[in-house]
């Protein structure tokens, strides 16, 4: 089969999904009822699998207005949507940890609603669904029941798992599984963006084939350090005190990044409130105007803080992840599974996470398997602590406790 030059194979979508979403675009633009094409869907996928790349694929292919390729890539509609700006196309994020039936009103079920201006399409897509609780969700069924016949309305959520998205809503909604790409798949769609491939590839494997994280890693010198300072915890924890020193250093810098990435979207949104409720104004009733202004004020800001609680898990969460994945690499370097970067892969094996750490992690292996799983476990308690919203740098210092326990230093 030839391969199409669209929005879809530029844009990395795996092809099986491709075909589908295809479809569906070819029929809406042709308006066929009741066909290929709907209005409520669910796209499942873990995080980084990229479902929410392939919802903004289908939303240009549907916006597009190029004659006959249908999702160009190139023209005014596509570029806008791949760019985020589209004035018909939502994105939308939820990064607090639990999203309000008024969030979801005001930025689901109102774009919905209302006309398309610029393009045939209304599309409002819902990346982390699954932080939709059950009242949030519900808040949504009835749009999703009966959904104006110029909008497309698209959640991305881990699972159709009732923890997930609520059942009702699964059932009303068609449902387009994404599968996690390879690593060599990730790798090669940034080799088509311009990354070295040593780069690539690394950035792939160490994240576990997550692609907006694998984008950031080679281009974020920031990233890189962070990860280097987590997984160099490994060689920290066998030095006593430096280990201990370091969790607050790392846990600092993530901070930072968290405040970095989250700053100017606060500002604005702040600024836009203060427009909005014309602050500044001087004279009658503006004192009086001005108290109700400092009430919404603080919600605003009780909204950031929840999102940044929510951000610095998460980024902690990550760091994490990557380094049990460098006790792993030990693990399977102890068992004998892995061989390590340097001796050429063979058939059967399995490839390291953090090939960059070889001599790390081979170091690390000496500790045999059974104090390796010991470690792993002991971060996998680390995560469960800081989800419950123990403090970090304790959370963290019980975890080098019990590393330190289970390699024989304590
Ligand atoms: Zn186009």
């Amino acid at each position: 089969m030839e391969s199409v030059n669209d929005v879809f194979s530029q844009w990395g979508v795996s092809e099986h999904v491709a075909v589908r979403l295809r479809a569906a675009a070819q029929a809406a633009r042709e308006k066929q009822q009741g066909s290929a094409m709907t209005h409520s869907w669910l796209f499942t996928g873990s995080p980084g699998s990229g479902r929410s790349t392939a919802a903004l694929a289908f939303a240009a292919a549907l916006e597009c207005e190029h004659p006959s390729i249908i999702g160009c890539g190139q023209c005014a509609q596509c570029t806008a949507v791949h760019a985020r700006t589209h004035g018909d196309v939502f994105f939308m994020e939820p990064r607090e940890l639990i999203v309000s039936v008024k969030t979801v009103r005001e930025e689901i079920v109102a774009p919905v609603a209302t006309k398309p201006m610029v393009a045939p399409w209304r599309v409002v897509i819902v990346d982390n669904a699954d932080r939709l609780n059950d009242q949030a969700a519900n808040a949504l069924l009835k749009t999703f029941e009966e959904p104006p016949t110029h909008a497309v309305i698209i959640l991305c959520a881990p699972s159709t798992d009732p923890e997930d998205v609520i059942p009702t809503l699964v059932s009303r909604s068609r449902h387009v599984y994404i599968p996690q790409p390879t690593a060599a798949e990730v790798a090669q769609l940034l080799i088509g963006e311009g990354v070295p491939e040593n780069h690539a590839h690394l950035a792939a494997v160490a994240t576990g084939s997550h692609i907006g994280r694998a984008r950031r890693l080679v281009h974020d010198e920031q990233a890189q350090r962070r990860r280097v300072s987590i997984l160099n915890l490994a060689e920290l924890v066998s030095h006593g005190d430096q280990a201990f020193l370091a969790v607050s250093d790392i846990v600092k810098r993530i901070t930072k990044a968290v405040d970095e990435d989250l700053g100017q979207e606060n500002e604005q949104e702040l600024e836009k409130l203060r427009t909005a409720l014309g602050m500044g104004a001087k004279g009658k009733g503006a004192q009086k105007a001005l108290r109700g202004a400092t009430t919404q004020l603080k919600e605003l800001e009780a909204v950031q803080k929840k999102r940044k609680t929510r951000a610095l898990r998460d980024a902690l969460d990550l760091g994490l992840v990557d380094l049990a994945g460098l006790y792993r690499d030990a693990l399977m370097l102890a068992s004998g599974a892995a061989k390590g970067a340097h001796s050429g892969q063979q058939a059967g094996e399995v490839e390291l996470i953090h090939p960059d750490m070889f001599g790390l992690s081979q170091e690390m292996s000496a500790a045999g398997s059974e104090s390796l799983t010991a470690c792993i476990d002991a971060i996998m308690e680390c995560r469960q602590d800081i989800s419950v919203n123990v403090r970090p740098e304790t959370a963290l210092d019980a975890m080098l406790g019990k590393i330190r326990l289970a390699l024989g230093l304590s």
